[in-house]
């Protein structure tokens, strides 16, 4: 069908980070990508087999039909070499109950007329097709301006008025359902002076908790499967993997939460893999620390740290939700995370810093090339990212990139955030 490869084109994969993490990635069903000012949520749909009762394929129907209910909008790929399927009109059928909007997109149309690929289609009853060649890029384009369009009209109308300006940091808390999420929110808004309210009106379900801590403003955004019951807030059952993802992708920290007692499983490392892609910063909480052996301890703390490896750059904390032991250390990670991923890099102080890595190492040259690097600029925050300008880079190795930013992460103290680093070649 071409999911795979249109998913790429939308959310332009960003590799560099993603390609230490041993066998996080290998299965990208969600991605971010942005058009102009406007960033949208791309969720890959495993496959869909709407009858299936049981098996796997019963599973990914499952996964799917959760994606389609909360989407904004579905699109639905069907192909145009091998024309209409009954597969195509068993999920189109299935999609009209459902009442979300629904593109219907004709993929690998490269080279043929328009009217030979569409005409096939309209039995669906979807109205016109939309044509694309998701492998070569023609038509990608517009069909996103017209999701998003489409998207933004079925949001309630002024929605972004209806949100209060949001105060200080924004945080999610994110981790598989009964890690403790709603206890560590109840901890917090109960210590504190708590000017927590809901915003009616806004998104489906959409939670929004502005609080203060030792005198600063903080916002929790939209914690996936908590419910907020008079003043307190409790768990629910259903775990949304894209809720979780709207809220990673709008906070400026996300805090992990991983349970002490239970192995780590995929689905921990799969949000751990999305906070890697989107740049956000991290601090991970390992909860239920209380009542755990010291034996038991010193062994979790070695597996996490071990399987944990590609999340160096975060700080971890062992805590207890429910007897609010290890909450102050942890906001204290939480400020330094977003200190670090809004830091202000100068582009003499960057400049000064790479001049100091290259005396002390200096990258190889790859054939004739020798690589030369000038002077290095802020390309943008939150992650911070450090553009480097110079001659012949592309003979610069991922090993002397990771050395790079390990010495910018040193020197600036660059806690709690993912970095990013770019090369560019000048002319
Ligand atoms: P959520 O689904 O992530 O919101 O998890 P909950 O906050 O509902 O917690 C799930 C269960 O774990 C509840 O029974 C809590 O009482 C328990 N729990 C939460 N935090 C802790 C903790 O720090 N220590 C212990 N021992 N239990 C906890």
């Amino acid at each position: 069908m071409g999911k795979s490869t249109l998913f790429n084109r939308l959310t332009r994969s960003r590799d560099a980070l993603v390609a230490d993490m041993p066998g996080l990635t290998r299965d990208r069903h969600y991605g971010e990508g942005r058009v102009g000012e406007r960033p949208f949520l791309v969720v890959d749909t495993g496959g869909f087999e709407p009858v299936a009762k049981e098996g796997i394929m019963f599973q990914m129907a499952l996964q799917t039909k959760q994606a389609v209910a909360e989407a904004d909008v579905v699109v639905f790929l069907v192909d145009g070499r091998q024309g209409l399927t009954p597969h195509d009109k068993t999920i189109t059928d299935f999609l009209r109950k459902t009442g979300r909007p629904v593109m219907l997109v004709v993929n690998k149309s490269e080279g043929m007329r328009y009217t030979a690929v569409v005409s096939d289609f309209y039995e669906l009853g979807m109205g016109d097709p939309y044509v694309i060649s998701a492998a070569h890029g023609d038509g990608v384009h517009d069909l996103v301006n017209e999701a998003l369009d489409l998207a933004f009209k079925q949001r309630p109308e002024d929605e972004e008025e209806l949100q209060p300006e949001q105060k200080g940091v924004k945080i999610a808390l994110v981790g598989r359902p009964n890690v403790g999420k709603s206890t560590l929110i109840n901890t917090l808004l109960g210590e504190e002076r708590v000017i927590a309210f809901d915003m009616p009106g806004t998104t489906r379900d959409s939670i929004e908790i502005p609080f203060e801590r030792d005198g600063k403003q903080y916002t929790l955004i939209d914690t996936a499967g908590i419910r907020r019951r008079g003043k307190v807030f409790e768990a629910i059952e259903k775990f949304s993997v894209v809720k979780t993802l709207q809220s990673i992708s709008e906070a400026n920290v996300v805090v992990l939460m991983l349970d002490a007692q239970q192995d780590i499983s995929e689905q921990d490392a799969h949000i751990a893999g999305f906070v890697l892609e989107t740049g956000r910063a991290l601090v991970v909480a390992v909860n239920k620390w209380d009542g755990l052996q010291s034996d038991d301890r010193d062994e979790i703390k070695i597996d996490l740290d071990r399987k944990l490896d590609f999340l160096s750059f975060a700080k971890m904390h062992f805590i207890s939700a429910l007897k609010a032991a290890g909450i102050g250390p942890l906001m204290k990670s939480v400020d330094q995370a977003y200190a670090a991923a809004m830091a202000n890099l100068t582009t003499p102080k960057l400049t000064r810093a790479l001049q100091e890595a290259v005396e002390k190492q200096e990258p190889k040259r790859k054939g004739s090339m020798r690589p030369k690097m000038r002077y290095a600029h802020q390309g943008g925050m939150n992650p911070p990212i450090i553009v480097i300008h110079g001659n012949s880079l592309d003979a610069i190795t991922d090993p002397y990139k990771r050395y790079l930013e390990k010495h910018f992460r040193d020197t600036f103290n660059l806690v709690g955030t993912p970095l990013r680093i770019e090369l560019r070649t000048g002319k």
